[in-house]
């Protein structure tokens, strides 16, 4: 990471902010060659002799086997839970996955290793936190900055609900196989951390707004990995080694951010809404999944413009309160009208951003992603819905500035 996980820990101890930042439990992050000894030398020191390793058929051949090998020399004793797939391929978060790990999973096992990128590590973070076992990440793509989170985005019955249990004792990335990763994904990482340019924006105006917990020290650290993402993009669109490490730092600093303040208002705003909103379509229509990073690179640009061109314009000619907004909203947004202003221009253009995107291989138009623009229509309308405690300026479009009466 940009700065080391020690250094973030007595960062946030010396934080002024006022707001309480959460301790960080995971004990280590490696990312290096090295990393497979690094994580049988943990799993010494832990003591751990008896493991349960859960991957896809995928993610076993990318790392999982020679990992297996590693704990075999070891001697440490290790069960493989291969998650299966659904009838369209896809390894899913559902409680058909959760099933099988706890099935599969014997009582007295120590600790769980999630090999695999978002999903399996959801599918291992709760079934682990059930079995108030611990588990060690090991991602095999930099492709989402939701390895060291607490929730699991979970679809119970249907539907996506994102659920508390744990974060992982202990990151270990092996770089070799990082950069094997599929291109798709190492362009789904750099959508996830893209995104950040509007979900800082809109948790300032959550702050500005709503008096949500703001702290300086989180939006630096998700900004400096923002920054360094953007800074590397030949790098990351190369495929090379600087270029892997940088992203998947910037993935893991960005999920200590949120860690940190217990919520992820810095990392996720009104593209994510967008995103999920999504989502919830292509599990109604029982269409294959896409990436996470993939949408959300594709409904970062989206939101800026919706920002840009119809949010601030409107904003700007308000001339009195309208009927559905609070007083109290009126008269900050009249105080704020400048930094808002100084905010919006502050990101850059849509182009721009799609522009980055392709560069790293992503996808920039929704129908890349089988997205139709009625589908985009109706989420700019609805997508907030999803999270009503959160002040977006999506938010306060649609909830405060369009309602009528
Ligand atoms: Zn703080
Ligand atoms: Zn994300």
């Amino acid at each position: 990471m940009n700065q080391t996980l020690d250094n973030i820990v007595s960062l946030a101890k010396q934080c002024q902010c006022g707001h309480h930042h959460y301790d960080i439990s995971i004990e280590q992050i490696v990312v290096s060659h090295e990393a497979f000894n690094q994580l049988a030398a943990y799993l010494r020191y832990k003591q751990y002799k008896k493991v349960v390793v859960v991957a896809d058929n995928r993610t076993f051949t990318a790392a999982g086997r020679s990992l297996c090998d590693k704990l075999k020399n070891e001697s440490v004793l290790y069960t493989v839970c291969l998650i299966q797939s659904d009838e369209n391929e896809d390894v899913i978060a559902d409680e058909r996955a959760i099933m099988q790990v706890l099935l599969e999973t014997p009582n007295d096992v120590d600790a769980f290793i999630a090999v695999g990128a978002g999903t399996v590590h959801d599918i291992t973070r709760f079934s682990s936190y059930k079995m108030k076992v611990p588990f060690i990440s090991v991602p095999t793509a930099p492709s989402v900055d939701g390895f060291t989170s607490m929730g699991a985005p979970l679809i119970i019955r249907g539907v996506k609900k994102t659920i508390q249990a744990q974060a992982p004792i202990a990151v270990f990335a092996d770089t070799d196989v990082l950069c094997q990763a599929p291109k798709a994904m190492i362009a789904a990482g750099f959508g996830d951390m893209v995104a950040k340019y509007t979900s800082l924006a809109d948790w300032q105006f959550a702050h500005w707004m709503a008096n949500e917990p703001y702290c300086p020290l989180v939006y630096q650290l998700t900004i400096q990995s923002l920054n360094a993402c953007v800074d590397h993009m030949e790098d990351i669109a190369a495929g090379n080694e600087k270029g892997i490490h940088v992203l998947m730092d910037a993935l893991l600093q960005s999920g200590i951010a949120m860690l940190l303040m217990g919520q992820s208002y810095s990392a996720s705003g009104a593209e994510h809404h967008l995103s999920h909103y999504w989502e919830m379509e292509f599990l109604r229509q029982n269409k294959r999944q896409v990436l996470h990073g993939a949408k959300v690179g594709v409904s970062t640009p989206i939101i800026v413009e919706h920002y840009q061109r119809v949010f601030w314009p409107l904003l700007s000619e308000l001339k009195q309160c309208p009927k559905s907004m609070d007083e109290t909203i009126w008269e900050r947004l009249k105080i704020y009208t400048d930094s808002i202003q100084e905010l919006l221009e502050s990101l850059p253009s849509p182009e721009r951003i799609r522009a980055m995107v392709e560069k790293v291989g992503g996808a920039v138009a929704p129908q890349q992603l089988g997205i139709d623009p009625l589908l985009v229509e109706r989420s700019l309308k609805e997508a907030h819905r999803l999270r009503l405690n959160r002040f977006t300026m999506l938010y306060c479009l649609n909830e405060c500035m369009l309602m009528e009466g």
